[in-house]
């Protein structure tokens, strides 16, 4: 096996070149999309190879997880995302943690997240999840939800909205998940069209490693990625 370090630089200069290659295919620049580096599947010394090789936005789905990472790799200049569900009990140690939380599921989680800031004595960027796929198993708004939280933002004044998020569906394969990147991106181009100025969906997190390109060609503006990171070292 090769020498992790070279392995993930590797790695991570594939996935550059996928994501500019995929932007270029629809006409994007390459620096409207931003790699969020899920590291889930390495440890910290794993991790600290990635952002050695060029890495400094990592995501974490489990806050626990994201709480040691942080504490591990506190010495380096990161950006930390939360990709995955966020228990309304664990809002207070998680914010001070991140820069953007991906994965805002529901009005008690946003009203948590709120008084947290409050206390905290500053504004915390979100992503409302949109469950697009309509797969019962997964968590997020239903696009109908969205529209509706959306127009109530200002009760939040806590809260920073960016944009949207999602997980493709599992059954179907690249073809349902391009599909659901499109019902993303038109259900952001509608709020947006709707929303009172001031209200910014500039941000839509969708793709992972097996689908980035999709979701690229849809309109994604963070891809979170992290089998792919890891190929040949962690796997
Ligand atoms: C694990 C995870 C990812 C990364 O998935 P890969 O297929 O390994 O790239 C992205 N988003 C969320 C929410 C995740 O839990």
């Amino acid at each position: 096996m090769s020498d992790p370090a070279v392995r993930i630089a590797e790695n991570l200069a594939r996935i550059h070149q996928q994501i500019a290659q995929a932007a270029a295919a629809s006409g994007r620049s390459a620096a409207e999309v931003r790699l969020v580096a899920v590291t889930k599947y390495a440890d910290a010394a794993l991790a600290r190879r990635l952002v050695a090789a060029g890495c400094r936005e990592l995501g974490e789905s489990r806050p626990q997880e994201l709480w040691h990472k942080a504490a591990e790799l506190a010495d380096l200049p990161l950006a930390w995302h939360l990709v995955g569900h966020l228990q309304r009990n664990k809002v207070r140690p998680t914010l001070p943690l991140v820069s953007l939380i991906h994965s805002v599921d529901s009005d008690r989680l946003l009203a948590e997240i709120d008084r947290a800031a409050a206390h905290l004595g500053r504004r915390v960027r979100v992503l409302l999840e949109v469950n697009v796929s309509g797969e019962p198993a997964k968590h997020g708004f239903s696009p109908v939800e969205v529209a509706d939280v959306v127009t109530r933002m200002a009760d939040y004044p806590q809260v920073e909205l960016r944009g949207l998020m999602t997980m493709a569906g599992l059954a179907g394969g690249r073809t349902t998940a391009r599909r659901d990147f499109a019902r993303l991106r038109t259900l952001r181009d509608w709020l947006q069209r709707r929303s009172p100025p001031g209200v910014s969906l500039a941000e839509l997190s969708m793709g992972m490693s097996g689908d980035f390109d999709l979701a690229i060609a849809e309109g994604a503006t963070l891809v979170r990625i992290g089998s792919a990171l890891f190929e040949g070292v962690a796997d």
